[in-house]
């Protein structure tokens, strides 16, 4: 469904959200809590964003995590916390957590990078506007300062042709941006593994609040658990996905812009902080 036509979280959803036992708030950086530039390096969040997040990073049973494309240290560059702080930050789609260190790569792996990053650069060379964002796990052909929307069209086909020579690719078409991953981490799996790895170490579950702008936040928004557990009656309500914007989605919720995400957050932190306060 088109993200513009889901409705917008109701009290009773928040109410619900502050009450929920064990919860993680997990956010995408850009175009949710941040808006977009034509100058990356220089993005940070709407004001009062991350004191929201880190507001709720200090709650008990609570999980405030940024997890985003961008690698872990342009992250907390962008977001302006520590790497090591109370929330998690999560680069390179799920590849690069803060606690975690990176996925090792295969010297095949390793090589077929080295191959991406040089042609990427010689696509990016001839032509002006373009350029390429070199990542631990990936390398991104950026067309967003492309004038020309069509030729931009054509440089990422140009790179996802290449990138389709080699199983070890893992493409993902973003919003004036073409990324290939040698690592097949997503949003959704790490999602998913750290749920996992919740429950082994706190014998509960969490539930999941996740939120998107992009397509790579689908592997997320569709991976979440909407329907109502079947099993035990200690599983926790169904996760919400939210889809900022519009866009074909399988959120289940929206909302408009980065404020409307930070008013949320900050509507949430005063409802669950008055949870714990009872
Ligand atoms: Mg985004």
């Amino acid at each position: 469904m088109d993200g513009s036509l889901l409705p917008l979280l109701s009290d009773a959803d928040l109410s619900g959200l502050a009450a929920t036992p064990d919860l993680l708030v997990a956010m995408d950086f850009d175009g949710t809590l941040a808006h977009f530039s034509d100058e990356p390096t220089g993005v940070h969040a709407v004001p009062g964003a991350m004191e929201a997040l880190e507001g709720l990073a200090e709650l008990p049973n609570t999980v405030a995590m940024v997890i985003s494309g961008r690698n872990l240290e342009q992250l907390a560059h962008a977001t302006m916390l520590p790497v090591h702080g109370p929330v998690r930050l999560v680069g390179s789609h799920g590849a690069e957590p803060a606690d975690g260190g990176t996925a090792n790569l295969s010297p095949e792996q390793q090589a077929w990078l080295g191959e991406l990053r040089s042609h990427t650069e010689g696509i990016a060379a001839e032509h002006e506007g373009a350029w390429v964002e070199v990542k631990p796990l990936a390398v991104g052909l950026h067309t967003r300062l492309v004038s020309d929307k069509e030729l931009a069209a054509q440089l990422n086909q140009r790179l996802a042709n290449f990138a389709a020579t080699s199983e070890l690719s893992h493409v993902t078409w973003g919003k004036d941006i073409l990324e290939v991953a040698v690592d097949k981490t997503t949003k959704g799996s790490y999602i998913e593994d750290f749920r996992r790895a919740y429950a082994r170490q706190h014998d509960r579950e969490l539930r999941v609040l996740f939120a998107g702008d992009d397509t790579t936040d689908e592997t997320a928004l569709s991976t979440l658990r909407y329907s109502p557990a079947i099993a035990p009656a200690t599983a926790p309500a169904p996760d919400i996905g939210i889809r900022v914007g519009g866009g074909e989605t399988s959120a289940t919720h929206r909302l408009d812009t980065p404020e409307d995400v930070r008013d949320f957050l900050q509507d949430l932190l005063r409802r669950r902080d008055g949870r714990s306060a009872d």
